[in-house]
């Protein structure tokens, strides 16, 4: 049997698995890690046996990997249907998600939540997370260390929720995700891939920026269209076979 048919097994029966690994640069010392299946990033270790969803959210609650977590006043987990098929990712928490502890709940959340809508979901139906479960002070991008930190959180809410389509919103998350420096107006209009179980991953403007360039929602709407024709033709595929 192939190491990955085996982990998703042992994950199906509720078998933690235990991998000894060298520990990433961020990680407690002490720590063995586990190459995730999810996860498409070469090299990349993550922590421990892959936890499950309350494991998770504690590991983020305590987290003190980077210096983010001495200005936080909340940590940002992340929220929706934990089996939703579509998967949002922004950037990180600001002033309104950290203070709530729930990622996209000010005014750009508020136009994040109408372009789903406009997509047919409600927050409720697809799960929202953001590439830091932090706020950086003032808004400020995140620094390539604090995503290293932060990025096995997000591989192992991807594994658990195990989505059918990524939607990465704004630079930041098409950035990271992609490992790409493009611009989102070149990223943006075509389907990319996520990680080893290739999942599809569709760019398009942060709602920040919509708020600023309004012209902007046209494309925004466009690549909804596109995510929808992704998502259609998945449920297509499984009710053919
Ligand atoms: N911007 C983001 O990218 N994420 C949030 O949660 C809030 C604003």
């Amino acid at each position: 049997m192939n190491s990955r048919l085996q982990t998703e097994y042992l994950r199906a029966m509720g078998i933690r698995q235990w991998v000894a690994r060298e520990a990433p640069a961020c990680a407690e010392e002490g720590r063995v890690a586990v190459e995730h299946p999810g996860s498409g990033r070469p090299g990349l270790k993550i922590p421990v046996a892959a936890p499950d969803w309350n494991e998770l959210q504690q590991q983020v609650e305590s987290c003190t990997r980077c210096a983010l977590h001495e200005t936080r006043t909340r940590t940002v987990f992340g929220v929706g249907n934990r089996e939703a098929d579509w998967l949002i990712i922004g950037e990180a928490p600001g002033r309104d998600e950290d203070r709530e502890g729930e990622p996209f709940v000010g005014r750009a959340g508020r136009l994040l939540t109408e372009m789903l809508f406009a997509a047919g979901y409600q927050r409720k139906d697809v799960y929202i997370a953001n590439i830091l479960k932090c706020r950086p002070p003032n808004n400020r991008d995140p620094s390539p260390e604090e995503v290293a930190c932060c990025h096995e959180y997000l591989e192992h809410q991807i594994a658990l929720i195990r989505p059918v389509l990524i939607l990465a919103v704004g630079r930041i998350a098409a950035h990271n995700l992609l490992n790409s420096d493009l611009q989102v107006g070149r990223l943006r209009g075509r389907v990319h891939r996520y990680g080893e179980r290739q999942i599809p991953l569709v760019v398009t403007y942060h709602p920040a920026y919509l708020l600023r360039s309004p012209l902007e929602k046209r494309k925004v709407w466009e690549d909804l269209q596109l995510a929808q024709a992704v998502y259609r033709d998945h449920i297509a595929g499984i009710t053919d076979n």
